[in-house]
């Protein structure tokens, strides 16, 4: 039977065979299992779906004692542990939402040496530790560690505790993985959890299999309704949006467009949450609107898109939640819209977020890396790796190796939209934002414009070399360069003080032209 299989593994690739079922471990794994198992400290990075689970998982059984998982995921700890019981694996779980009794249960298990596996939240560790100390512990695994970098995206205080892992329990091998692999992060990760011994580990971040496509924001939730009409009908995917309020919104639409949408935020009811999870796991071709809260640890290897309707705050952030398209390897596609609006929204959200002077700093380089990437002219996939310290060749499978846009010069453009603002500003003690700018550029005689007298102005209709989708992108460009600026509560353009040099003439701003028409191979499905 599979309990009497897991109970007998003796060998790593005993366990994976036995166990899993499967027949041969995937890059490293056989290496980062080996060195775990023999006692070693290790760090893994290595993208979502890459197989990290068995890293930990493995040695856990193959070693005497229990291994010990710390994970924020506390939603998850239930599936992940009813999953690895299915396996004959003996696995349970510490976490806050347990009552007394469950919880005696479990610390009977793991002190009776029941227990291969046993999750733990990192904020029981403090008052778990007492019992850690009369068990046996096989390993220490700290999931998602990227949670312990104050630098990152995903900061948790409680991580920082992890420290006491090696102060209490030095003999332990301890295990931290981690999807997340820049180099400022990986060096926090060492520091922060002392893991200076580790071997560390680093897997390609490349998942050539997913299409990345970045697309000028129109009508968001047309265009993605076209998206999965036309090339994802029936498949399951993940939607992000920023708020719950569009995620409710988009998921009803779709519904009403024959799509099966389901919402998912952390302000649903826990059951209804659970419930839509549970489908979007259990049946085909669930479509999941989601805010971020939602596919951290979940495991569906048939995702096909991932769409996002607003600009994520990183490409960490990108990186992981696109990651969750095509597990197991099938065609698949991270297809994002992109806006003025965006940039604007994000901007602020920095501004008036809380945080000292040097993590709004952080955010502001974690948002820049992000525009840049949506505002390249050169292959997407190489910029993502790239920004991970992977090199590589243009890839082929992205939309701008698919439909390459153009590069131009658009100083030109840029200081009539610049000038534009200073006249306004300097003449007129006036702010305005983009449309109305755009308005005075292409010449229109509308209301507010004659109202305003804004004819009158030098540079009213000179900029009608571009169209107005063009202006906006434009707009949207020199906002990413950090040449604009936008402030107050109503959103108006302001000058940086770079843009003094393009005002000047003294540097020059290179611009991207979206393609016309966005042509994607069309894939067919099996
Ligand atoms: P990660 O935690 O890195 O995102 P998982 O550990 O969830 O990835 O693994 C992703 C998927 O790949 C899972 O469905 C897992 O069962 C499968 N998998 C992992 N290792 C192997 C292997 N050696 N052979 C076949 N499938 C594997
Ligand atoms: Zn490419």
């Amino acid at each position: 039977t599979a309990r009497a299989a897991a109970a007998s593994s003796s060998t790593p690739l005993e366990a994976l065979t036995s166990v899993w079922g499967y027949d041969a471990f995937r890059g490293e794994q056989a290496e980062i299992i080996e060195t775990v198992t023999r006692g070693d400290d290790a760090l893994v990075l290595m993208p979502t779906g890459g197989g990290k689970s068995l890293c930990y998982q493995i040695p856990s059984l193959v070693r005497e004692g229990t291994g010990v998982v710390i994970s924020p995921l506390i939603a998850l700890m239930h599936d992940q542990v009813d999953a690895l019981e299915q396996l004959g694996v003996r696995a349970a779980f510490l976490n806050s939402t347990q009552s007394i009794e469950e919880r005696r249960d479990v610390e009977r298990r793991l002190l009776g040496g029941e227990l291969d596996l046993l999750y733990l939240a990192p904020e029981r560790l403090p008052v778990a530790a007492d019992l850690l100390d009369r068990a046996r512990i096989a390993l220490f695994a700290i999931d998602e560690a990227h949670c312990v970098a104050q630098w990152g995206h995903d900061f948790r205080p409680d991580y920082l505790g992890l420290t006491i892992l090696h102060e209490r329990w030095p003999d332990v091998p301890r295990i931290a993985l981690t999807a997340t692999a820049t180099a400022e992060t990986r060096e926090e990760i060492v520091r922060n959890l002392r893991l200076d011994g580790a071997r560390v580990f680093v897997s390609s971040f490349d998942r050539p299999n997913i299409q990345y496509r970045i697309a000028p924001k129109q009508e968001a939730r047309k265009q993605l309704l076209r998206l999965i009409k036309d090339e994802h009908d029936g498949d399951a995917g993940i939607v992000y949006c920023l708020s719950r309020a569009s995620v409710e919104k988009t998921a009803e639409w779709l519904a009403t467009q024959g799509v099966t949408a389901l919402p998912y935020h952390a302000g649903l009811p826990a059951e209804l949450r659970g419930r839509n999870q549970a489908r979007f796991l259990r049946e085909d071709g669930v479509v999941m609107v989601a805010t971020i809260a939602f596919g951290m640890g979940i495991d569906k290897p048939d995702v096909r898109f991932v769409a996002h309707l607003d600009l994520p705050k990183s490409i960490e952030g990108y990186y992981q939640e696109t990651g969750r398209a095509g597990r197991d390897g099938l065609p698949s596609t991270a297809w994002l819209a992109y806006g003025l609006q965006d940039v604007v929204q994000q901007r602020r959200m920095i501004a008036d977020g809380e945080g000292d002077a040097q993590r709004k700093r952080a955010q502001t380089l974690h948002l820049d890396a992000m525009l840049a990437l949506c505002e390249t002219v050169q292959c997407r996939r190489q910029q993502l790796l790239r920004y991970f310290g992977q090199d590589s060749e243009p890839c082929g499978n992205c939309d701008t190796c698919l439909n390459p846009p153009e590069a131009f010069d658009g100083t030109v453009p840029a200081q009539k939209l610049m000038s534009t603002i200073v006249r306004l500003q300097r003449e007129r003690g006036q702010q305005f934002g983009a449309g109305h700018l755009v308005d005075i550029l292409l010449g229109r005689e509308n209301e507010r414009v004659v109202k305003m007298r804004h004819t009158e102005l030098s540079t009213f209709g000179i900029g009608t070399e571009l169209g107005d989708a063009e202006w906006r992108g434009v707009v949207r460009q020199l906002l990413a360069q950090g040449l604009l600026q936008v402030q107050g509560e109503y959103g108006v353009l302001a000058l940086t003080e770079a843009a003094g040099e393009v005002l000047r003439g003294e540097r020059d701003v290179r611009l991207r032209r979206e393609p016309e028409r966005v042509r994607t191979a069309r894939r067919s499905r099996s």
